[in-house]
């Protein structure tokens, strides 16, 4: 998934291109920045690769989930339905404007249940925020039927599958709103960042807006500029959107560089009868960025992924005892741990996760194992990672 493992002679153009200018803000300085708009750049970019109408970078994928809430009207008190498997930057987010995070069973797409969304619906439901975990996507089809059914915005959290699809539409583009993370280990990174995109014109001035202290942007003087609502700064910085301008790019060449190493791993993993993989559902085309499947047991999946490991197999992940990605390691959530008081709203009606019963999650993640896909690898290396992983797999039926 990494992008930066190819990092070349693009970035560090892009890069020093921004140096030269001297700005390294993305507002202001119209003079002085010599006509590099990088930011602008590689909105105009992913809106284009996307096929939205409208994007906005922010500092990260974390910012991207909030903005693209509050852009939304979202706040306080709001319900907002979330996966058990994901990572901690959905509640982060959902917290972060005084909502509530609502946990909702996986199956074995390893995103959202559909069923269990529907379940969950009460009057207080606003968005359902789908995260296409691993490189594959939630059956956004039957998703956003219930959104339709129930007037609620559908956010898709793709900051782990860029490039992936679902019925011919770039993930991220199919539901009300969607956001990547261009973190350092993303499949294309600024070093940090993010972005949200959207059809929806108003999303994406408040998105704009409140991504910078509520700035208007009206006029070429920054310091005129009005105040239409309260906002925070979640700016994106040139330098960042500068990676981003050459990473992006090279995105269509990253993912047949992961559907190819990926293929390769999947060919020699599906003789093995004690293996089965993930879910994608109807519709959908993966991004490639791991390969998930699934052990008889969690017992036997807890084994077979310190064998892998114990064989040299790196970079595969058991998320069932995940610090980061699984609900199970949440007790900060759990225990409502803040620094200073939390937003009444949140005391009042955040659920008591201590009690829930997320057995249908335990019994697909418990049995989860995933394999980063990575774009540096050699063809030797790719061939010699299948047979370990394919000698060690078959040990464990
Ligand atoms: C990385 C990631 C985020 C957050 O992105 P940052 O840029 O690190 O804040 C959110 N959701 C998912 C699923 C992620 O993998």
């Amino acid at each position: 998934m990494p992008g930066f493992e190819l990092f070349g002679e693009s970035e560090k153009s892009q890069v020093q291109d921004v140096l030269d200018s001297g700005v390294l803000m993305r507002y202001g300085f119209d003079g002085m920045r010599n006509n590099h708009w990088k930011a602008l750049e590689l909105e105009e970019a992913l809106t284009k690769r996307m096929n939205t109408k409208y994007a906005q970078l922010v500092s990260s994928g974390t910012a991207a989930l909030t903005v693209a809430l509050a852009s939304a009207g979202i706040g306080a008190g709001d319900e907002v339905i979330m996966p058990t498997f994901t990572f901690v930057a959905s509640f982060e987010s959902i917290l972060a404007i005084g909502a509530i995070p609502i946990l909702v069973d996986v199956d074995e797409t390893l995103t959202l249940n559909p069923a269990a969304v529907e379940n969950a619906i009460t009057d207080k439901t606003k968005v359902v925020m789908p995260v296409h975990m691993c490189g594959s996507m939630a059956d956004l089809k039957a998703l956003k039927a219930i959104c339709d059914k129930y007037n609620l915005l559908l956010l898709e959290d793709a900051c782990q599958a860029i490039g992936g699809s679902f019925e011919g539409k770039p993930l991220g583009s199919y539901g009300d709103l969607g956001c990547f993370s261009f973190d350092y280990v993303k499949t294309i990174t600024c070093g940090e960042g993010g972005a949200i995109i959207t059809n929806n014109e108003e999303y994406k001035t408040n998105a704009d807006h409140y991504s910078d202290h509520g700035h208007d942007h009206v006029g070429d003087n920054r310091g005129a500029e009005r105040h239409p609502f309260l906002g925070y700064n979640f700016r994106i910085s040139e330098l960042h959107a500068a990676v981003g301008c050459a990473q992006i790019e090279r995105l269509d060449d990253f993912l047949t560089i992961q559907k190819k190493n990926y293929t390769v791993l999947r060919n020699a993993l599906s003789p093995l009868s004690n293996i089965t993989f993930r879910k994608v559902p109807n519709g959908g085309v993966e991004n490639y960025s791991f390969l998930s499947f699934f052990l008889p047991t969690q017992e036997i999946a807890k084994k077979a992924h310190t064998a892998l490991g114990d064989a040299g197999v790196d970079a595969c992940f058991y998320w069932f005892d995940n610090n980061w990605h699984y609900y199970k390691e949440w007790e900060h959530l759990t225990s409502k741990k803040s620094l200073g008081k939390l937003p009444q709203e949140v005391v009042d009606q955040l659920p008591d996760y201590a009690k829930s019963d997320f057995s249908k999650s335990d019994a697909w993640i418990g049995r989860t194992v995933s394999c980063l896909i990575k774009l540096s690898w050699t063809e030797e290396q790719v061939a010699e990672r299948a047979a370990k992983m394919k000698e060690v797999l078959a040990k464990f039926s």
